[in-house]
């Protein structure tokens, strides 16, 4: 599934960083450092190189982890530690102040994905990055419902299709 292209480029790169992994589909972008490499180079400007070190490739994943563990419930355990390690400096970047990564390479890559977080809490789309309620399912998306009120990725697919599934437990023959 692709990320809406009309999203601000910082929401933009937090969804796709979380979504790299899909529960629903079992697959995982991320699984191999060549992998990682491929999608820091197509989404947060990675080097064309490709090289991912060892290093690299476990504070990526623990970071995507940390930061899916923050955006559906609020679980800040081991955030910081996870982007502690992170090469961020503030740098004027098109004119104003600006989180921007302080090496290049896949390490400036990472860290570019905590900084559109920062972005997105500081312009207020944070709140409305949510992850679906279907265990299933746990695609992150961009509420854009007027009250935030969004619980389920697609209300056509998985709200549905949680409801269809409480519907036969409850009408299920005893
Ligand atoms: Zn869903």
């Amino acid at each position: 599934m692709a990320v809406d292209p009309t999203l601000r480029p910082p929401v933009a790169l937090v969804l796709s960083a979380a979504n790299s992994i899909d529960v629903e589909a079992g697959t995982d972008l991320w699984a191999t450092a060549a992998g990682l490499a491929g999608w820091l180079r197509e989404h947060a400007d990675g080097p064309a190189s490709g090289r991912v070190s060892t290093q690299e490739f476990e504070a990526a994943r623990l970071l995507r982890d940390r930061l899916r563990a923050l955006i559906a419930d609020g679980d800040e355990t081991g955030f910081d530690a996870a982007a502690r390690a992170l090469p961020i400096k503030v740098a004027v970047v098109e004119g104003v102040p600006a989180l921007a990564p302080v090496a290049d390479g896949a390490g400036g890559a990472i860290a570019r994905i905590a900084a559109a977080a920062a972005t997105a809490a500081l312009d207020g789309s944070w709140d409305r990055i949510k992850l679906c309620a279907a265990d299933d399912c746990r695609w992150a998306f961009y509420d854009e419902s007027r009250n935030h009120s969004r619980t389920w990725c697609s209300m056509r697919v998985c709200g549905n299709r949680t409801k269809t599934r409480v519907y036969r437990a409850r009408h299920q023959p005893a």
